[in-house]
C-alpha cells in the first residue's frame, strides 16, 4: 500500500508517518527529512538546499523527485511507502504518478492533515525550542505557508479528481490523530496483501 500524508508545514505528518511505518510494516519517506540528511552530510546537493530551506521556499521538484526515485526501489519500500512532504508541487504528483505506473503500483491513499493556522504557528515556535530546526522562525513559515498555499494546496485537487481524499482532524492529540488514520487504512485493507501478507 502506498499512502499520501498530505497537509501543511508542522501538520504533524513526520510523527505519524513515524508510528505508522511501524505499525503497518510501510517505509516513510520524507523529502524533507533526506534534504535535511544531504545538509548534515555537507554534500553539494545539502549546500544548495539549505539556502532554500532556510528562507522557507521550496527545492526544485528536479531534486525532489531524484531523491525519490533514487530511494523508490530499495528493499525497505517493497511492502509499501509513506510519502511525507511530498509531493508538493502538481509537477511531483504527476512526475510520482509515472515513477509508480511503470512499477506496476500506484498511490492507494492519499489523506490531508488539517491543522488551524494558530495550532501550526504553536507548534513551529515549540519545535523550534526542542529541535532547534533553522526553518522553523517566524519569517521562514511565513514563507513555507505561503508555499503551501500557492503550490500545495494544488496538489489536493489533482488526487481528490482521481478518488476521494479524507480528511483528519490534525488539531487532537498525536494519539487520536494516529486512531483516525489507522480507521481509514483499515477501512481500506479489505485486500490485506498490501499490509499484512508480507508482499
Ligand atoms: P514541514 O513538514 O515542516 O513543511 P519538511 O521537513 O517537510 O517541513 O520540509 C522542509 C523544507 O524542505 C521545505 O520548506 C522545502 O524547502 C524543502 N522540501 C521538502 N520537501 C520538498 C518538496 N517535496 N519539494 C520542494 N521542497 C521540499
Amino acid at each position: 500500500m502506498n499512502v499520501i500524508f498530505f497537509g501543511p508545514p508542522a501538520a504533524g505528518k513526520g510523527t505519524q508517518a513515524k508510528i505508522i511505518q511501524d505499525k503497518y510494516g510501510l517505509q516513510q519517506l520524507s523529502t524533507g527529512d533526506m534534504l535535511r540528511a544531504e545538509i548534515e552530510a555537507g554534500t553539494d546537493l545539502g549546500k544548495k538546499a539549505k539556502k532554500i530551506m532556510d528562507s522557507g521556499a521550496l527545492v526544485s521538484d528536479e531534486i525532489v523527485i531524484d531523491m525519490i526515485a533514487a530511494r523508490i526501489d530499495s528493499p525497505e519500500c517493497a511492502g509499501g511507502v509513506i510519502f511525507d512532504g511530498f509531493p508538493r508541487t502538481v509537477a511531483q504528483a504527476e512526475a510520482l504518478d509515472k515513477m509508480l505506473a511503470a512499477r506496476g503500483k500506484k498511490i492507494d491513499i492519499v489523506m490531508e492533515l488539517d491543522v488551524d493556522q494558530g495550532k501550526i504557528i504553536e507548534r513551529v515556535e515549540k519545535r523550534a525550542a526542542e529541535e532547534g530546526r533553522s526553518d522553523d522562525n517566524i519569517g521562514a513559515l511565513k514563507t513555507r505557508l505561503q508555499q503551501y498555499n500557492d503550490y500545495s494546496a494544488k496538489v489536493l485537487p489533482y488526487y481528490e479528481a482521481q478518488g476521494a481524499v479524507p480528511k483528519i482532524d490534525g488539531n487532537q492529540s498525536i494519539e487520536a490523530v494516529t486512531s483516525q488514520i489507522e480507521a481509514i487504512l483499515t477501512g481500506k485493507d479489505s485486500a490485506p496483501s498490501a499490509v499484512s501478507g508480507g508482499a
